[in-house]
């Protein structure tokens, strides 16, 4: 396995703010593209765009167009060209099939209804089923046992399936505790944090028509692309666990993570992409300046790309 590097021999970060294409941005992905930037900048470092688009059926090439336009209303530039992950696949489809021979992932067959159904069963006999941080019941973990013959028959017969991680197994193969460097919002490169990826149960890292998910994706971008720090919303947090587990069983490198506050709306939730009135575009068309968007945002304005308003 690769030593794990933090940072570039220049010593200079590189950064990047990722949005998937599904929608447009809204006053939380402001902070977050903003934070990338400015700490960039403060750092004499590099900021990317990466256009996180894996799901084809939920992106579009009018929200993509919308991310570049906000992103250059609000005053910020990135190298081209921009990375799509679309573009990707093959290098995803690698890396999946190194967890495959090394024996680490299989292929799950139930569907969501069915998940829903097998716990529903287990939970009305007074058993609780655990869920994983996010409140999702874990997969029951059927088919891992299944004979290479059982899942070649199953994948034969076209069956939809995803291919799962079997964590207990990727688990015990670890030599050292999984912690990985957290700075949050401050600077200097933070402190180790436990990392508890067994909470997640057996999380899918592929499906049958997408060779990755967005785990498994996202850090072989941040690999590639010699990602130093990862500059992301709170509600990233907990899902880092599984991202520092991946980078451990594939040899990826790891960066420091600066996880942020969330901009939340009056009744303190976070803020969605359905919600139509915190959207950059709508903001910018109810008269709202670059200016006012970062001070919403909660972000300081005084420092560039923002002339102060005189
Ligand atoms: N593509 C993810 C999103 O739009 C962000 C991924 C990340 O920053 O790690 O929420």
């Amino acid at each position: 396995m690769n030593a794990p590097s933090r940072k570039p021999p220049s010593g200079k970060p590189v950064v990047r703010f990722a949005p998937s294409p599904n929608g447009l941005l809204h006053l939380g992905h402001a902070r977050s593209a903003l934070l990338n930037w400015q700490f960039a900048q403060a750092h004499a470092g590099t900021f990317l765009l990466r256009i996180e688009d894996i799901d084809r059926e939920r992106c579009r090439p009018e929200f993509e167009e919308a991310i570049f336009e906000d992103l250059e209303w609000l005053g910020l530039s990135w190298p081209s060209p921009v990375r799509r992950q679309s573009d990707r696949f093959d290098a995803y489809r690698t890396a999946l099939s190194e967890l495959e021979k090394l024996g680490l992932v299989y292929p799950a067959f139930l569907s969501r209804a069915e998940i829903k159904a097998k716990v529903r069963e287990n939970e009305e006999s007074g058993e609780a089923w655990p869920r994983d941080p996010d409140g999702a019941p874990l997969y029951p973990g059927t088919e891992r046992e299944l004979s290479a013959d059982q899942r070649a028959a199953r994948i034969g017969s076209g069956a939809p399936f995803a291919w799962r991680l079997d964590m207990k197994r990727a688990l015990e193969g670890l030599k050292t505790p999984l912690v990985w460097q957290e700075a949050n919002e401050k600077e200097g490169d933070g402190e180790p944090y436990p990392a508890g990826p067994a909470e997640w149960g057996d999380v899918i890292l592929a499906r049958r028509d997408t060779p990755a998910s967005y785990h498994l994706s996202v850090v072989l971008d941040d690999h590639d692309q010699g990602i130093t720090d990862v500059i992301r919303g709170q509600d990233l947090f907990e899902a880092t666990a599984i991202h520092r587990l991946l980078q451990e069983l594939l040899g990826l490198d790891q960066p420091v993570y600066r996880h942020h506050r969330l901009v939340v709306d009056e009744s303190g939730r976070k803020l969605s992409k359905s919600e139509v009135d915190t959207a950059l575009a709508a903001l910018r068309h109810a008269g709202h300046t670059a200016y006012d968007i970062t001070r919403m945002a909660g972000i300081d304005a005084d420092l560039r790309p923002f002339a102060s308003p005189a």
